[in-house]
């Protein structure tokens, strides 16, 4: 039902762009490896949180932190790889929060007229973070499954409500100027992260994380 093939790409590339000179190669590898797996089919159905689908806001921020948690746990612990895979899921959640809710909308809203460029989107605005307007894309089976049948998305799209995760989501060029903000948002927001982690390791810690 729900893998997004052409989504791969567009994670791998946003990953790198973010964290390509922050990481070792190895660890990238493995950084990479675990975001892409979040979009295969089991970790799809019955996983709103993992993607912030379904209006799972709250659910998947307290996936974030949990990842979070797991990266601090593992490097307390001998090993590194399970610190990195805990990155890797953390990233890719914390990106399809900006292709999968309505964020990017909210953010283009506060502005009349002349709107910033999309490098200038502010990924963690606390008042729109916290906004009763947030939202994201409901599932609606069958036709949400259609719109990913090329040649049926636009017959989908003609059927589905605007709250869907058809009409709303943002992940790919053929979505418009707004898939740009996304894009951008949802790579400062993989730095904001990996900033974030700095600050919460031990310089000892960080350098097994990095692996530099
Ligand atoms: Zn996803």
């Amino acid at each position: 039902m729900y893998n997004f093939p052409m989504l791969i790409p567009v994670h791998d590339e946003m990953t790198l762009e973010a964290l390509g000179s922050r990481f070792s190669p190895s660890a990238l590898e493995i950084i990479l490896a675990a975001n892409r797996k979040q979009d295969s089919l089991r970790n799809q159905i019955g996983h709103d949180e993992i993607h912030f689908d379904n209006n799972a806001i709250d659910a998947g921020n307290r996936y974030i932190v949990e990842q979070r948690g797991h990266v601090i746990a593992s490097l307390l612990s001998p090993g590194v790889i399970s610190a990195w895979i805990a990155f890797g899921r953390l990233t890719h959640t914390a990106q399809d929060f900006y292709s999968h809710t309505n964020y990017v909308t909210l953010w283009l809203d506060q502005f009349k007229g002349a709107q910033p460029a999309p490098p200038e989107i502010d990924p963690v605005q606390k008042s729109l973070i916290q906004s009763p307007s947030l939202h994201s894309g409901k599932i609606h089976f069958p036709l949400d499954a259609l719109y990913f049948v090329p040649f049926l998305r636009n017959f989908a799209l003609s059927l589905l409500p605007d709250t869907s995760h058809g009409k709303m989501n943002l992940d790919s060029h053929e979505q418009g100027e707004k898939f740009a903000y996304a894009r951008a948002a949802a790579v400062k927001r993989t730095v904001y992260e990996f900033e974030l982690l700095q600050k919460l390791l031990t310089p000892e810690m960080f350098a097994k994380f990095t692996d530099l």
